[in-house]
């Protein structure tokens, strides 16, 4: 069986083409700058990347591009369209009523429609890839496996925020949280390599990449979560600032900055790139650190500080820790924010591995602590598109059936 995935942002189409006898990737690639009139897809199949320019203004007219690409009579990868017999569609938010995922037809259109609200900048382009695929694919059945569904079994006591009752009844105020594909991935991966039964394995899983997050997992199944309504609280970001006191939010107000501005400082220029005022990306945060920048050290610590204190939160409120679970492109591949958080946690009996920790690295697993830690420290690379997949071909079984 071969399914096709989709992932969707405001200007980009992220693809992968599985084949499902062995889950191994048979395409996978990125259309970028959709409607800036430069639109550039890198495209790799066969262990060969290919980039180009494409003309392509709107996701319909990408997506038609990527189809040809796929069954291009020389460089492509499959005889004809009709040989995809699932896709699976990334979408951010399904709020409280969507809690796996689920075949799309008109009434789940509809559900993603009216939680556009709750993400207005995610839930429009993933209607839009779903419109798009299913003109370029109109045989095969479309599936949706949303963000949110993961964390649909935290309790209203990790869900709730101390705000007027009316706020969440009315207004639907809540924690949601988000990557809950990526925990979901990871979850089930460290049981594997726990040697666990799922429902067994109590865990803190650390999604680390441009965006950020934590899961408190307990018997498999997400009991808390550091994003709140919005991707913007917990962690610190590559631009987000996660948590901070919500009266800075009016104070600035009446500094003279306008609630949109505000609400793009938060978003888009504070995190890692509002302290160190170099990058929002680690990579470069690291190398200005190294250089003696104090600024870049300082986002550095502060961002170790901050996965820290989450582990120890959460820590108390989990019956028992299998793991600390890290993930993302920091969580999978940076040695030094890794030590600095191990060594923010000896309080809890951590010792990290030097060894182990320089050694799992570029996609792989293991743990980065020492034999004897009292709380192991484990690196899980997160596949989001596989889960897609496999969920795609789970629920599609379910309905032959
Ligand atoms: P996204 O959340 O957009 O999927 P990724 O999971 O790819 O992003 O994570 C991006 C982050 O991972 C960036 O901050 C980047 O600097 C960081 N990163 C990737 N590789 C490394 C590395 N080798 N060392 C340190 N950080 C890395």
């Amino acid at each position: 069986m071969k399914v096709f995935v989709v992932n969707c942002g405001s200007s980009s189409i992220k693809y992968q083409l599985f084949d499902m006898t062995d889950e191994s990737v048979l395409g996978r690639g990125v259309l970028e700058r959709l409607g800036t009139g430069h639109a550039r897809l890198h495209h790799t199949a066969d262990g060969t990347t290919r980039e180009m320019s494409v003309a392509a203004d709107d996701h319909t007219a990408g997506m038609k591009m990527i189809v040809e690409m796929l069954v291009d009579p020389k460089t492509g990868v499959l005889s004809s369209i009709d040989e995809v017999e699932g896709v699976g569609h990334r979408v951010v938010h399904g709020a409280e009523e969507i809690t796996e995922s689920r075949l799309i037809d008109e009434q789940l259109l509809a559900v993603i429609r009216r939680n556009v609200e709750l993400a207005p900048l995610h839930n429009p382009p993933n209607l839009a890839g779903i419109e798009a695929a299913s003109a370029a694919m109109p045989n095969a059945p479309h599936v949706a496996v949303f963000d949110t569904a993961f964390l649909t079994t935290l309790p209203p006591v990790a869900y709730r925020y101390a705000v007027p009752e009316q706020w969440y009844a009315k207004h639907h105020v809540r924690r949601y949280g988000f990557h809950g594909t990526s925990h979901r991935y990871v979850t089930l991966r460290a049981a594997e390599l726990l040697g666990k039964p799922v429902e067994k394995v109590n865990l803190i899983t650390a999604h680390l990449g441009n965006g950020c997050s934590m899961t408190a997992i307990a018997g498999g199944v997400a009991v808390d979560h550091s994003m709140g309504m919005t991707p913007l609280e917990g962690l610190i970001m590559g631009t987000r600032s996660g948590d901070v006191d919500p009266a800075i939010v009016l104070y600035m107000i009446s500094r003279g900055l306008s609630a949109e501005e505000v609400d793009r400082a938060m978003n888009n220029s504070s995190g890692l790139l509002g302290v160190s005022q170099c990058s929002n990306d680690m990579r470069d945060v690291l190398a200005a650190a190294d250089k003696g920048n104090p600024k870049a050290a300082l986002a550095v610590e502060m961002f170790a500080y901050r996965v820290a204190k989450y582990v120890g939160a959460y820590h108390a409120i989990l019956p028992a820790v299998d793991a600390v679970v890290l993930t993302g492109g920091i969580g999978e591949n940076s040695v030094p924010v890794r030590r600095a958080i191990c060594r923010r946690l000896v309080g809890l009996g951590v010792v990290g591995d030097q060894q182990r920790n320089d050694q799992t690295v570029g996609g792989k697993d293991g743990p980065i602590t020492a034999a004897g830690s009292a709380m192991p420290v484990w690196v899980v690379p997160t596949n989001e598109e596989l889960m897609i997949a496999r969920d795609t071909r789970q629920v599609l079984a379910g309905t032959d059936g």
